[in-house]
């Protein structure tokens, strides 16, 4: 049997796409300590410098004082624990919304909701470059499944005259991101919300990479540009900017009723531990403060220094450098980690073939003068490359 998988990964090897985990002995910071060595970490989506905080690592040690460790099964077999019910009165009133419910993971979130949502006779248009959860969850609900290309207003738009055409009664669910995972870049936000009132879809949008980094403080796109009613379904993830683990999905009251019935990520899993959900609150709570603003304007001071040296306008903490080819991809990645720094390079299936990058994550705790090594180091290496 072990054979059919060393031929397999053989197979992977000879495209340079193996993947291999790599042992980290340090805490999630600014300097990571990989494979023996201390590396500037520009490869996490720890924006705001939150998952070591002391205000959140205090709330969940509380938290385990006071609860233990582990939530003992589901929600709805062994009761809602208030840490959970605290989080998501403090999210929904955080995103403007009538009503919260929290999962395991943003993951979860979506491959629990989607189909909960949407089911054999609806249709799902969903963006090209959305994230896997998004496309899993589309695939499990069983729905047509429509993909338009990234960001394609026109194409959308035909898509949605398709659906009227095809199935007048069939639920239609737009699913796109509000800034792409692997590109930084954002959706247009105003012009899909046109479409969808026009004709008459719902929206679900994921916000995994805009929350903590858009929006006044840190809500989000939908909050930034003031189109937060018009999204039906508001996702995200507590695991990157808030610096925590979970996903939730924000929405209204008889919505979230529903997600709770019909969830099966949320119905058949085990509650995440009470700790977790005291350590997102404190997130929450701190973006909401005026501290947590100032915090994520310094990200944005930050954002905008790293795109001075690179010449680069990033419409969010994701900076890619668009490379193309897995191995020059790989060999940029090395070139970086000799120079002292983390860049993560992503490849197919994360990307597709012929797309590799480096992926250059900003936090707000980056120093200046990593930014502008690290942008130097850059241009060095592409330098390198083209000769
Ligand atoms: C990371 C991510 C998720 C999944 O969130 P997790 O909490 O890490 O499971 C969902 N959507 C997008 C766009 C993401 O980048």
């Amino acid at each position: 049997m072990s054979d059919i998988y060393a031929r397999q990964l053989e197979a992977l090897r000879a495209h340079s796409l193996d993947r291999h985990l790599r042992e980290v002995r340090s805490s999630q910071g600014t300097v990571v300590d990989i494979d023996g060595k201390h590396l500037i970490n520009f490869a996490s989506n720890d924006y705001l410098g939150l998952a070591n905080d002391p205000r959140l690592c205090e709330a969940a040690t509380k938290a385990i004082a006071e609860f233990g460790v582990g939530a003992g099964a589901s929600r709805l077999i062994s009761g809602t624990h208030s840490s959970h019910v605290r989080l998501e009165t403090a999210l929904a009133k955080w995103k403007g919304t009538e009503a919260a419910l929290s999962f395991d993971s943003g993951y979860a979130a979506a491959v629990g909701a989607i189909p909960a949502l949407v089911g054999k006779n609806d249709i799902i248009l969903l963006d090209k470059l959305c994230h896997a959860s998004l496309i899993d969850g589309a695939r499990l609900s069983a729905a047509t499944l429509r993909v338009f290309p990234h960001n394609h207003l026109g194409k959308l738009k035909s898509l949605l005259e398709w659906c009227c055409r095809k199935n007048s009664t069939a639920r239609i669910l737009i699913i796109t991101e509000s800034v792409f995972s692997m590109g930084g870049d954002r959706a247009p936000l105003r012009e899909i919300v046109e479409l969808k009132k026009n004709f008459r879809a719902q929206l679900l949008l994921d916000e995994a990479h805009a929350i903590g980094v858009v929006g006044p403080n840190g809500r989000g796109l939908a909050a930034e540009e003031s189109f937060s009613p018009e999204v039906d379904v508001q996702m995200g993830t507590l695991s990157k900017a808030l610096g925590v683990s979970g996903g939730y999905i924000c929405g209204p009251r008889n919505m979230i009723e529903w997600l709770i019935n019909r969830a099966r990520s949320f119905i058949f899993s085990t509650a995440p531990p009470p700790a977790l959900a005291a350590a997102a609150n404190a997130a929450v709570d701190f973006l909401s403060s005026p501290e947590g603003e100032k915090r994520r304007r310094l990200l944005w001071r930050n954002i905008d220094t790293l795109a001075e040296e690179l010449q680069v306008r990033p419409a969010s903490a994701i900076v890619p450098w668009i490379i193309g080819d897995e191995q020059g991809t790989l060999a940029a990645a090395r070139s970086l980690q000799v120079e002292g720094f983390f860049v993560p390079a992503i490849r197919y299936p994360t990307v597709a073939k012929g797309s590799a990058r480096l992926r250059v994550t900003v936090s707000a705790a980056h120093e200046e003068a990593e930014l502008r090594s690290l942008g130097a180091a850059i241009k060095r290496v592409a330098k390198k490359k083209l000769r």
